[in-house]
């Protein structure tokens, strides 16, 4: 039975939104007048994400979930159309990213990466499919990154899994258009968050070579891939689908030539 609410909010799922970017998106869209569910292995990190979105006064469903497991994902959704009745959004944002060499990554490595990036994308999508289905206009954000279409040491099993999930982007936004549900990613450049702090930038030099790397000379802003979010899947979208919008400060475009330029003298030569 659906639980009566005070007024009809629009309802969205965070996959991995107790946490990073997926809990800045969760905010951005509580602060959008959305309930929200989110999901993830930990039940800590849902508690704390949930924690923050109670204090914007969103509804919150904490649902503990694998998204690798397409039996826990038909769950998640049964619990969203249980607890709210319906379904407008969906951020797949749930990753499990770091970098290694490929020659001696491990087959575990490379089915978790991309088991919980890509088939978790596709699970959780089929599965909410016919809530979303059910609203006259509804979407799906996917998270993805730029390391998809740069070749980038260290990335191939992320790269392989995001690049999957760019093409899954493309397909469905073009096999669901007809049911009103619009789909398309958003591709952050580096942004700080516990988890990237842990395993990628963790020495202020490697955090100042990365900085360099961006013609916007900086990290991003969790907030600020929120609001690409926010903006996707908002009326304004209405005429965007199957797009991938890069959230990077520029740096798939400049990269690698932002370093050199440090290097060269910039008076001309008389
Ligand atoms: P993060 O803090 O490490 O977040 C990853 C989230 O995924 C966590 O909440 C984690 O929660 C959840 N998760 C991991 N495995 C899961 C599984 N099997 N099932 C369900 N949930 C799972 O990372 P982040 O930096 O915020 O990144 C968020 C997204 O942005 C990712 O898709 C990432 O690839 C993308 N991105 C980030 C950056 C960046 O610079 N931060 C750049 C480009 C792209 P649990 O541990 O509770 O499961």
């Amino acid at each position: 039975m659906v639980r009566a609410r005070p007024q009809e909010r629009p309802v969205a799922l965070v996959t991995g939104g107790g946490t990073g970017l997926g809990k800045a998106i969760a905010l951005g869209l509580a602060d959008d007048g959305y309930d929200l569910a989110i999901a993830s292995r930990s039940a800590e990190h849902l508690a704390t994400g949930a924690r923050d979105l109670r204090s914007r006064g969103a509804q919150v469903l904490e649902v503990p979930t694998d998204v690798r497991l397409p039996e826990q994902v038909e769950r998640l959704v049964a619990s969203v159309r249980e607890e709210y009745g319906r379904l407008d959004v969906l951020v797949n944002n749930a990753a499990g990213n770091f970098v290694a060499h490929s020659e001696t990554l491990s087959p575990n490595g490379w089915r978790a990466v991309v088991g919980i990036v890509l088939d978790g994308t596709f699970y959780c999508s089929r599965y909410a499919f016919p809530l979303l289905r059910e609203r006259p206009s509804s979407s799906i954000v996917n998270i993805v990154a730029s390391y998809a279409w740069m070749a980038g040491p260290g990335t191939a099993h992320s790269a392989a899994a995001k690049a999957g999930v760019v093409a899954l982007t493309r397909a469905l936004a073009v096999e669901w258009a007809p049911y009103g549900i619009r789909l398309n990613a958003v591709a952050p450049g580096p942004v700080r968050t516990d988890g990237t702090d842990a395993r990628l930038w963790t020495s202020a030099s490697i955090r100042e070579a990365v900085a360099r790397t961006v013609p916007l000379g900086r990290f991003g802003a969790p907030e600020e891939v929120a609001s690409a979010v926010r903006f996707l899947v908002s009326p304004a979208a209405a005429y965007i689908t199957g797009e991938v919008l890069a959230v990077d400060g520029g740096q798939w475009l400049g990269r690698g030539v932002m370093p050199l330029l440090d290097d060269l003298d910039r008076e001309p030569s008389a």
